[in-house]
């Protein structure tokens, strides 16, 4: 599957590819739970679901920035969760304050501070398979780039998941996001990639039962699914499919993040991921500067990003 000239994942690109992801964020905020056609999103805009100050990023980005702080300390998942917390205190967000918390991770993080050891912390039923660890796990892929054992890589993402979503349908989506993003950042398109990644991640064992869940994503005219056809809520599933789909039919960031945030329901996290999967592809991406200009950006997540790129650019 991987070309054997493989692209090299440059500082650049990994910097682009994360603030790509809090700028989709941040558009999408102002409209999430917004039912698709009722708002047409074109640009950064303020208030709205949370009354924020345009630019400003969510959950999505600030419990990324807790993993790439984490494994740019080496941290292990106390460490991990210890950020979590601090992040529901307000650490890691635009302006001090956290407006916006799943209830999975509230509650593995409230599990954790009573004492719960990391690996226990995650809901297990199926009702909890929301997108609240898919939304967190995209630094994997820059992390586990160079890990060639497909069985370490897969034991890396669940535990990284199961902290706050037990259930093998979230481990599922999560191995599919970040084993999709390694291949984009290998040099491979979506379209080719998203066949054999599904196949890859089909046979290693998950129960049949469950990848049942992710199939449409294994059709190969998937990216031809009527719009209609297209959820985009923050059920886990719908969120990956969603992010996905917006790729495979977009032809620019701006259209990347303007689709998907325009898709409604759980616009910022539909559009980070989008986001996200779009940066791992296209190298020379460029953030639109009257988006990035008007990101809240903190000196805390540059910090974060700029060690996390340094970090894990291939020399
Ligand atoms: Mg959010």
């Amino acid at each position: 599957m991987r070309k054997e000239a493989a692209a090299m994942v440059t500082a650049a690109q990994i910097t682009h590819m994360m603030e790509g992801g809090m700028v989709a964020d941040a558009l999408g905020v102002p409209v999430e739970f917004s039912r698709r056609g009722t708002y047409h999103v074109t640009g950064m805009q303020g208030h709205g679901t949370y009354d924020q100050p345009a630019g400003s990023w969510s959950d999505d980005s600030s419990l990324t920035l807790c993993l790439m702080e984490n494994v740019n300390e080496s941290g292990d998942f106390a460490n991990l969760f210890d950020k979590m917390a601090a992040y529901t205190r307000g650490r890691y967000t635009p302006r001090g304050v956290m407006f916006d918390i799943g209830h999975t991770t509230h509650n593995a993080i409230a599990r954790f501070l009573a004492g719960t050891p990391p690996l226990d912390c995650g809901d297990t039923a199926p009702d909890t398979n929301g997108n609240g660890a898919l939304m967190r796990i995209a630094p994997l892929a820059l992390v586990l780039l160079t890990e060639d054992d497909a069985a370490e890589r897969r034991q890396v993402i669940s535990d990284t998941t199961r902290l706050t979503h037990a259930h093998v349908r979230s481990i599922i989506g999560s191995v599919l996001f970040v084993e999709l993003l390694r291949a984009l950042l290998r040099g491979e398109t979506l379209a080719d990639a998203l066949g054999p990644v599904f196949q890859q991640v089909a046979n290693s064992g998950f129960p049949a039962h469950e990848i049942a869940y992710y199939r449409r994503l294994a059709a190969p005219a998937f990216g031809q699914t009527p719009p209609a056809a297209i959820r985009s809520s923050g059920y886990v599933v719908d969120t990956l499919e969603a992010a996905i789909w917006v790729n495979l039919r977009s032809r620019s960031f701006q259209e990347t993040a303007l689709t998907a945030v325009n898709l409604g329901d759980d616009t910022d996290t539909v559009a980070q991921i989008a986001a996200m999967l779009y940066g791992a592809g296209h190298p020379e991406m460029t953030i639109p500067q009257e988006w990035s200009g008007q990101l809240m950006r903190t000196t805390l997540d540059r910090q974060i990003i700029a060690h996390f790129a340094k970090r894990y650019a291939e020399p």
